[in-house]
């Protein structure tokens, strides 16, 4: 009897901690040597990028201003809105008395990836939003979702990234569709997990329909923020990868454009 409790103590001490065991230290040193894979989750800055397709908004625009040719030095000049390619939400995009963009805590700014792939069900629903149940099922597989996490939704939608028009998927009446977390997973992740932010390979973190715009509100109003358009998530394990996020510092901006990429030992 003694042993069988012993026993049973042990392998649930194990799978309790397997959500916080996973994330595994990285040197200098396994950069340098390659003992490690770097994955960047950022797409190239270009005309040809998705953008929040509204009135007011535009594509990215980049020109010369001086060629080694000419002037014996090559520089340009951009310009883009703030949620344009991979870029962050600010909690400030959503919600007032929010930090803005160059005000985010740069501990919030490195986490643990955590990875969920819904891919599946977006093959057979465009519209597919991300349930609780998509959480429980991770974690069933997985372990708990590490503190300070950075939620990360892999969709499948980034094979359509480089076709704006399938990217956006808008409909007759001029309704977008595309997948997104749901209104009760967002309140789930905040008020029974502890995360760093949320992050998607789509537009927007609320699927294409919404107008409403509730998982914004939940994650913003919470102080967190959104990562979107986010490219390369296929390539990442469900757990185990430490993400670094690098946002544009605009003074009182409401997001940006963010260079993100992915630790993986
Ligand atoms: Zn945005």
């Amino acid at each position: 009897m003694i042993k069988i409790l012993v026993f049973l103590l042990i392998t649930t001490l194990f799978s309790s901690c397997q959500g916080y065991t996973a994330v595994s230290s990285v040197s200098f040193d396994d950069v340098r040597n390659k003992n490690c894979t770097i994955i960047d989750l950022t797409y190239a800055l270009n005309k040809n990028n998705a953008f929040w397709p509204a009135s007011a908004y535009a594509p990215f625009k980049y020109k010369a201003i001086a060629t080694l040719k000419k002037d014996g030095v090559f520089s340009g000049s951009y310009s883009t809105p703030e949620h344009l390619g991979t870029h962050i939400d600010a909690p400030n995009h959503f919600e007032d008395n929010q930090p803005s963009v160059d005000k985010l805590t740069l501990e919030t700014l490195i986490g643990p990836a955590t990875v969920i792939d819904i891919s599946d069900k977006v093959e057979n629903n465009e519209d597919y939003q991300l349930t609780i149940e998509d959480i429980s099922d991770w974690e069933k597989a997985n372990g708990r979702i590490p503190d300070g996490s950075i939620i990360l939704l892999n969709t499948g939608w980034w094979r359509r990234w480089n076709d704006y028009v399938k990217y956006k998927n808008t409909d007759t009446v001029n309704r977008l569709h595309f997948p997104g977390y749901s209104s009760m997973a967002a309140g789930f992740l905040i008020k029974e997990r502890d995360i760093n932010g949320i992050g998607i390979d789509t537009l927007s973190a609320d699927y294409g329909i919404s107008t409403d715009f509730p998982v914004h509100h939940i994650i913003n109003g919470a102080g967190k923020y959104i990562l979107e358009n986010v490219a390369n998530l296929d390539r990442l394990p469900p757990t185990g990868a430490t993400l670094i996020i690098a946002p544009i510092k605009i003074e009182g901006g409401s997001g940006g454009q963010a260079r993100i990429w992915a630790i993986v030992p």
